[in-house]
Formats: C-alpha cells, structure tokens, sequence
C-alpha cells in the first residue's frame, strides 16, 4: 500500500469512509480505516499531526494533572491576593480530613487564579509523575521521544509569596518557592535524550504552569525558555521517570516525616488511579486513535467526561488518604494501610501503561 492512499488489494476493505482532516481536498482523500489514515498522516503530514496530537495529548495531561494535585492537597488556603505583581498566599496545614473543613476557608474572596495557583504550587515534580506514564502511553503509535526536564532557575510571570500559619497565636513564617522547577519535553523522532530539547519541534508540557503564573501548559521549547527562564538559567535533561523515582524514594525515605511520606503516597496513588481511569474510559469508547482523529468539539466533550471520572475517582481516593492519614497509630500502621490502597490499584489500565512505558524505556 502507498502511504498516500487505500489499495484495495493491500488493506481488503472496499468501503472507504474516513476523510483526511489535514488533506486540502477532502472528497478524494478517504482511508479504509482509522490505521490506513494514521499511515498516511505519518507519511504525508509529518510535522501538522505531530503538532495536533501532542495538543491533544498535553492539553488532557494538564487537566488531569490540576486534578491530581488537588486531591492530594495538603493545606487550607486561607488568603491569596495579587499586589505589585507579586502573588501572596496565607496557607494553614490541613489538619483534619478534608471533607470535615473547607480547603479555601476564604472562598468568596479567593480568585479562581489564586486558587489554581495555590493548588499547584510546588507540585512540578508531581504533576510531571502523574502525567508521564499516560503520555507515553498515549504517544506510543507515534515516533516521539520524551523527557523530563530540570531547570534550575525559572522566571515566574506573578512570583509567589507565601506564608504558613501553623497555629491562631504563632507568628506565620515564610516558605519559600523552590527555585527549580520540572516540565515534560515531547519532540518528534527517535532521539538521545540529551537531543529531545534541542530538536526545533519540540514542545514542553509544564502541567504546574499556573503556580508561576505561565499563560500556557503547552509552548514551543525555544519561546518557554525564552519567555519563562533567567538567562542564567541551567537545565538538565533527565530520562523519563525521574520524579516516579523521586516520588517513591520520599515514600522509602526513614527520615522523611510521616505527613511527607503520606503524600508521596498520595501521588503514586493518584498516578494508578489515573492510568486506571483514563485506560478504561478510552479503551471502552473507541482507543487512543478514535481519541486523536476525531473532530475537535467532540474531543472537547470526551475530555471533559475524561476529567470528571478522574476527578471522582481521585476524590475517593482522598477520603481513603484522609482515612489513613488521620486515623493511623504508627508508621507501620500507615505503610500498611497505603499497601492495601496499592493493591487495589493495580488494575489493567496500570498495568498497560506500565507496560508501555517499559518499551519506551527499551527501544533504540
Ligand atoms: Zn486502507
Ligand atoms: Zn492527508
């Protein structure tokens, strides 16, 4: 078979009925089957389905991401305002289960942005550990290569303030921003990893982008670190999976508190449930493919229903996390109770995924 068209005697299919969305003519390009138009498409528009498959791929990334760390938030937000370009947050520590108090005590008064970005805040290394394994698994038709990267020294758009108040009667102190931050790099081919950011394709997902107050979780890499790093900026490319790791030795660490390790948990917890529900929902509708090729107001609807189920799923998850948390009696305990949470979560869509990720890992 041509990469440009359906031959009957290749693909064995007479009715032809899928159009080519990135053809100029529509008529007299139609394909047999979702596989012979991704062919083509691969083929004959290398650098356009790149471009708007990884939208789609980042654009969902981002979304589930945002759900993801506000399950696992571990503070109340009790203040938050914008003044001289300068974002100031109040935070208290979470200190009984979350459906027992408010997480934005001062709701009324707290913009939508502030919110976002109190969510998101230190969450890079998060938000890139539970968008990972979808993404890979998402791209894994396509010839692209992804990596995580490490920069040390990002320029946020609105910085951030921000304060914990412990307790009513002690002073609150300031915590800092970390000054490294995590993104994903997605570039077209097969490439070294020291390569992926270089390649002029190349696009970065930053799924924490609000906590800088960045316009977009998708960019061209050269305009991301143009616009979003010092000049003094260094940034290190690290292989895909770097912040699992990080997010288990936490879990692993003995001299980690126990609230810290709890919400390393949390995370990896969050990530299966992810896999779970994202593999089920596109499996049982139509595959990653359907997901890709079909038109964009339906893609819209579909990803919305995609991040409700996520984020039902995942509000369950935190009523199990709360559980644990408050009502364990030792480390022990805890570690025991998060097993049982493990094993419950080790369904299909975790097991593909991880199934994916390890060919990606082992091509070249
Ligand atoms: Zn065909
Ligand atoms: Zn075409």
């Amino acid at each position: 078979m041509s990469a440009s068209t359906c031959d009957l005697a290749e693909c064995g299919v007479e009715s032809r009925v899928h159009p080519c969305s990135l053809c100029s003519d529509l008529e007299t390009e139609l394909f047999c089957s979702a596989e012979c138009l991704h062919r083509h498409k691969t083929a004959q528009h290398a650098h356009q389905y790149f471009s708007h498959v990884i939208s789609r791929m980042t654009s969902l990334a981002a979304k589930l991401a945002l759900e993801a760390a506000a399950a696992n938030y571990k503070y109340r937000l009790l203040a938050a305002e914008v003044l001289e370009d300068t974002r100031y947050l109040v935070f208290a520590p979470l200190e009984q289960p979350r459906n027992e108090c408010k997480l934005f005590p001062g709701s009324q008064t707290i913009a939508d942005g502030d919110k976002r970005a109190a969510t998101l805040w230190e969450t890079c290394i998060a938000c890139v550990h539970h968008t990972a394994r979808p993404l890979v698994w998402l791209a894994e038709d396509f010839d692209v290569s992804i990596c995580e990267l490490s920069i040390l020294g990002p320029k946020p758009a609105v910085p951030i303030q921000a304060w914990l108040m412990w307790s009513v009667s002690a002073p609150s102190v300031e915590v800092r921003n970390s000054d490294t931050h995590r993104v994903i790099c997605i570039a077209p081919g097969a490439l070294p990893l020291e390569d992926i950011a270089n390649d002029p394709a190349s696009i970065i997902l930053d799924p924490s982008h609000h906590q800088y107050g960045f316009a977009s979780h998708h960019s061209a890499t050269t305009s991301y670190i143009q616009a979003n790093t010092k000049s003094s900026a260094k940034i290190e490319a690290l292989q895909l999976g770097d912040s699992i790791d990080f997010m288990m030795n936490i879990t692993q660490n003995p001299e980690a508190i126990v609230i810290a390790r709890a919400f390393a948990h949390g995370h990896l917890l969050a990530g299966m449930r992810i896999e779970n529900t994202v593999f089920d929902m596109i499996k049982n509708e139509g595959g990653r493919r359907w997901l890709l090729e079909m038109a964009d107001d339906d893609y819209t609807l579909v990803e919305n229903r995609i991040v409700q189920a996520v984020a039902a799923g995942l509000g369950k998850l935190r009523t199990n996390l709360d559980e644990v948390i408050f009502h364990s009696e030792s480390a022990d305990d805890l570690q025991a109770r998060m097993n049982s949470l493990y094993a419950e979560s080790e369904c299909e869509g975790w097991q593909a995924m991880g199934a994916s990720y390890e060919r990606y890992l082992r091509r070249s």
